[in-house]
């Protein structure tokens, strides 16, 4: 019976690796056209200044929606897209509509910067650096209005030339952002060598429960103060009460992003706030929704 049961169990765990395998070829077939047939969009989440909770940014979120597979995640998409090979010219087309409507934006006269999450294969592209400065120029969007997003997963591969990447891409003026730090693999040593602007804190330590010695969020304190020390700005990313966001003021974070303030929306969505804002007559927060 025994041994009936461990086949059985091979033979479930053979037919859902066949039907993983499966998606993703089927992904990764579709994703091809994603492009040509018009289904990626950009949404944008703000960014605010705490604890005033006035938006002074947004990150440009990748949105695949396919006519029968409906819309996909791209937590499941980006790896795709990196494994077969269509990551640069998905990042490159993603780069180029942050652009075009930072600049956009920038022409209404808000003030705000873009931020665009990279992949590790973007940034170790033959001149990547080059690639940057050619689209701003081409959108006569200020370098400094721009961040890019690098992952942990980014850092978890040769240091020095990671170093080498990232002083090309700031020295474009562009500002570089640590993303979903305290996630995984970067360490605290490996913070204080990278060249980078801006420290973003996973929502997983500002979702961090509060501790034995009632203190709340005592990891996101810790990380603020360092992030600081080092001559960061620190962004604290998923917050999602108003608990957590006072967990993350009191860390003397001033910089907050997470479904408490919105979360990716179209662009007309984001603009129609920085609109009101403008007009200086007080609305309240957009009720959180779900994500699009
Ligand atoms: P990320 O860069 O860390 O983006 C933040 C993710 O957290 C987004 O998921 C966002 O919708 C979600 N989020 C925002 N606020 C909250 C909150 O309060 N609570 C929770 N639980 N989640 C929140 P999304 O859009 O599904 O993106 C997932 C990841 O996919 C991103 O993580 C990023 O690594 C990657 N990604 C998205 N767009 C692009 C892109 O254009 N290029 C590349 N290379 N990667 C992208
Ligand atoms: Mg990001
Ligand atoms: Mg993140
Ligand atoms: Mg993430």
């Amino acid at each position: 019976y025994a041994k009936q049961r461990g086949k059985n169990r091979v033979e479930r765990y053979q037919a859902r690796y066949d039907e993983l395998l499966r998606r993703r070829g089927t992904l990764a077939n579709e994703l091809r056209h994603a492009i040509d047939r018009d289904q990626l969009r950009l949404v944008f989440q703000p960014v605010v200044a705490l604890p005033s909770m006035r938006p002074v940014g947004a990150e440009a979120l990748l949105r695949w929606h396919h006519p029968t597979l409906g819309a996909v995640r791209p937590d499941e998409f980006i790896p795709v897209a990196e494994e077969a090979g269509l990551i640069n010219r998905i990042g490159s087309w993603v780069l180029a509509q942050a652009c075009e409507q930072l600049a956009d934006w920038l022409a209404k006269g808000h003030d705000v910067w873009v931020s665009v999450n990279l992949s590790p294969k973007e940034l170790h592209a033959a001149d990547y650096a080059g690639q940057v400065a050619d689209v701003l120029a081409e959108h006569a969007v200020p370098a400094q209005r721009l961040v890019l997003e690098v992952t942990e997963h980014a850092v978890a591969t040769d240091m020095e030339e990671l170093i080498g990447r990232l002083t090309e891409l700031r020295a474009t003026g562009v500002r570089v952002a640590l993303d979903d730090f305290g996630a995984g693999y970067s360490s605290l040593g490996q913070l204080r060598t990278l060249p980078v602007d801006i420290l973003k804190i996973d929502h997983a330590l500002v979702a961090e429960p509060e501790s034995r010695t009632g203190t709340a969020a005592p990891l996101v304190d810790v990380v603020v103060r360092l992030g600081h020390r080092l001559g960061l700005e620190v962004l604290a990313e998923g917050i999602g009460t108003p608990a957590q966001r006072a967990a993350v003021e009191e860390a003397g974070c001033r910089l907050g992003q997470g479904s408490l303030f919105g979360w990716g929306v179209p662009a007309e969505h984001l603009e129609a706030q920085l609109d009101s804002l403008r007009t200086g007559s007080p609305r309240p927060m957009p009720v959180p929704r779900n994500d699009p």
